[in-house]
């Protein structure tokens, strides 16, 4: 009896052992992914493998510390976490958010804390709950869980203190993996700022400290300076709305309309920008419609934008064409152009923060930042973004967005 009790104590401080070392390899890896994304990823699968449940996932607090959302999830796709959030009050996550406390329920359904909300949008089945918070310094900044122990056994000692230092070890990754991210952005954004920036300073100050300057060179050098001002104007503007898509701040507020209805709208606002530039707009409807549940003003935003570089980068007397048509439960938004197309070595990067391509003689310099907010917003709704293109002939983008079947 003593010899087997002692047998006992033995296997579990060997299982004990084993389990912190693979905690040593995990707390290597979560040191060194500077990614927040893979590094998000990596935690739930780890936290998932660790405990042996079938799902996990990390919900952090946003930036004004209001609402919890998901970051990352084991059984959510990423295009839908974005959307995802669980409220303070009556939710799981928002109780250990708020006491700092770790929870285990063993069946959600005998508790006041769980919020169903987020099954039904998933059609996933939340049997039992393990929670625990992340938290730097008394600060928290959001929740680590796990849901259904395989085989629907309890969760046990072993499991809490696996996820709490897991947990612990996590927080700090996040926290170092989001300031790194911000310091490489801003790098990018005062890069990007620096060249208008350059040019106004250099026609001003040759405008201060010139004599007598004719006035027509006054004109082109005013016209310079006003024309960078206002693209340093734009970039600053779509670099803050990309931000705040990015970062969740942006909601979507959907509502059911019909696309071609958001189509139409579009088209007429580049009207006079294709007329001015001589080139045939032209409208290919869906029969009878195309309804979806999208944010009209966000949508409108990306097809203006598709719209403007169809024109902008095509040739005078060039055709652009905008098609909205059905495929299965899916609708397919073609923005089609006969402009200069794009070369195949520069294709993969168009959708890059600030990849502009080579500027043409007397085309106006954009800000390279359009088609990553257009990705942006189309992913938000659940959808993709593509393009195709023959250089010389022209481009083809298509936007795929999910139709409302109900
Ligand atoms: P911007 O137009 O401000 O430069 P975008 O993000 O909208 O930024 O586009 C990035 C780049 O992709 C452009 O600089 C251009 O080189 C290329 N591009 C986008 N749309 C087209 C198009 N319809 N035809 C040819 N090139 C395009």
């Amino acid at each position: 009896m003593v010899e087997n009790s002692r047998d006992l104590v033995i296997a579990g401080l060997l299982r004990r052992l084993a389990r912190m070392q693979q905690l040593l390899i995990v707390a290597r890896i979560l040191n060194e992914t500077l990614d927040l994304e893979t590094l998000l990823r990596y935690i739930v699968e780890t936290a998932t493998d660790l405990t042996g449940t079938e799902a996990g996932s990390v919900l952090l607090l946003d930036s004004k510390g209001e609402h919890l959302r998901f970051a990352a999830a084991t059984n959510i796709k990423p295009s839908a976490l974005r959307e995802l959030s669980v409220p303070m009050e009556n939710s799981v996550a928002g109780w250990v958010l708020s006491t700092g406390k770790a929870m285990i329920i063993p069946d959600v359904h005998q508790s006041q804390f769980f919020y169903v909300g987020v099954d039904e949008v998933l059609g996933f089945h939340t049997r039992s709950i393990m929670a625990v918070p992340l938290e730097i310094h008394e600060r928290r900044i959001g929740v680590l869980e796990v849901v259904n122990k395989i085989g629907d056994r309890p969760f046990t000692d072993d499991d809490m203190e696996s996820l709490m230092i897991l947990g612990s070890l996590a927080a700090v990754s996040i926290e170092n993996a989001r300031l790194f991210q911000q310091s490489d952005l801003i790098s990018d954004v005062v890069h990007e700022l620096r060249t208008p920036l350059t040019s106004i300073i250099g026609y001003s100050k040759m405008l201060l400290m010139m004599d007598n300057v004719p006035a027509a060179m006054q004109k082109q050098f005013l016209g310079t300076i006003h024309r960078e001002a206002s693209r340093l104007g734009d970039m600053v503007n779509n670099y803050l709305d990309l931000a705040r898509l990015e970062s969740g701040r942006a909601q979507l507020h959907r509502e059911n309309v019909d696309l071609n209805e958001v189509a139409l709208e579009a088209a007429e606002l580049m009207r006079p920008q294709a007329a001015e530039r001589d080139i045939a707009l032209t409208l290919e409807l869906c029969a009878p419609a195309c309804p979806a549940h999208v944010d009209k003003a966000r949508l409108h935003q990306v097809l203006a934008n598709l719209l403007s570089n169809a024109i902008k980068y095509n040739r005078p007397g060039g055709k652009v064409h905008l098609t909205v048509a059905p495929a299965g439960d899916q609708a397919h938004i073609r923005v089609q152009d006969t402009g200069e197309g794009i070369p195949p070595d520069i294709l993969p990067h168009i959708f890059d923060k600030f990849f502009r391509g080579e500027e043409k003689e007397g085309q106006v310099k954009g800000t390279g930042l359009g088609l990553s907010i257009a990705k942006q917003i189309v992913e938000m709704h659940g959808g993709s973004i593509e393009v195709q293109s023959v250089p010389g002939e022209g481009s083809t983008f298509t936007v795929v967005l999910p139709l409302e079947t109900s």
